[in-house]
């Protein structure tokens, strides 16, 4: 699993280029793409395709040549391969095969954008594109609603401004950074928030490629927002909150106990 460049070719690896030239042949996304970059570093091993639409039939062929010995480089037409792009099916089945994988590490836009969103780096997620099927994509959004950690979002520019209008829907306004172009002549880095962002983009089209990395949401933020539901409500109706979601009364006169700062024998006597 060979990482290539995502723009710069200066990012190319020594350990890529010799493995790309070493190698008895490259599986390569697009044969058209990966010949610039074969051809720039003087690399003549031969090419097959190896991409999304015939990932699964291709794999028996190319799991066959490993096992007869041959070495394959995997790339896709841009960083690793696996991430948003054909590849981790391929390795399943090598190592369920007992064949050697290897991975030489490279560019990768998610992790490249990531550490330069000035957003927290301790912990995150990667999201990759965001899920086409309706259902599905409300799904991930819900969960995203409440994601502690950073996260990463990779969107086509022309696809861009839905994506943010539908973010602020979902998940309310939170700090974001654009990463664009990176190791491009116009890269950029956007610090700004979802409506920051659609108000650049109300004037201006967004072009090139783009990464949005978004702040998770703080555990205060959670914490206000729990309050905030039970805010107003009497003991009686916050205990329904709990009940209605199956919590036995033991225990949510508990949890009630502890929404209000009180103790278990104050919200009893309340009861009774
Ligand atoms: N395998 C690749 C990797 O390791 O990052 C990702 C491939 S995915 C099909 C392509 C998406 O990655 C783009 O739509 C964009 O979101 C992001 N991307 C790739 N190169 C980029 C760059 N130079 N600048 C910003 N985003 C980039």
């Amino acid at each position: 699993m060979v990482s290539t460049p995502i723009g710069n070719l200066e990012d190319i690896t020594y350990r890529a280029v010799r493995t790309l030239k070493e190698a008895d042949l490259v599986a390569a996304e697009d044969t058209r793409n990966t010949r610039h970059l074969l051809d720039h570093f003087d690399i003549h091993t031969p090419m097959t395709s190896y991409h999304e639409f015939n990932k699964l039939d291709k794999a028996e062929d190319l799991i066959g040549r490993l096992e007869s010995g041959q070495n394959i480089a995997v790339v896709t037409d841009a960083g690793t391969p696996g991430i948003s792009d054909p590849g981790w099916e391929l390795v399943r089945m090598c190592l369920d095969r007992s064949i050697r994988v290897e991975g030489i590490p490279g560019p990768c836009a998610a992790i490249n954008a990531l550490v330069t969103s000035g957003l927290s780096t301790v912990r995150f997620s990667f999201e990759g594109f965001l899920p086409k099927d309706k259902k599905e994509l409300e799904r991930v959004l819900s969960e995203l609603k409440d994601e502690t950690r950073t996260f990463v979002i990779y969107e086509a520019p022309h696809h861009l401004v839905k994506t943010l209008e539908l973010l602020l829907d979902r998940l309310g306004d939170r700090r974001i950074t654009l990463v664009r172009e990176m190791t491009k002549l116009h890269e950029e880095i956007i610090p700004t928030t979802l409506q920051g962002a659609l108000d650049l983009y109300s004037e201006t089209d967004p072009r090139g490629e783009y990464v949005i990395v978004l702040a998770g949401k703080s555990r205060e933020e959670m914490e206000q927002e729990r309050k905030a539901a039970f805010e107003g409500l009497s003991v009686e109706e916050h205990m329904k909150l709990y009940l209605d979601q199956g919590i036995d009364k033991k225990e949510a006169m508990k949890k009630v106990a502890a929404d209000l700062g009180v103790s278990k024998r104050d919200i009893y006597k309340q009861l009774i």
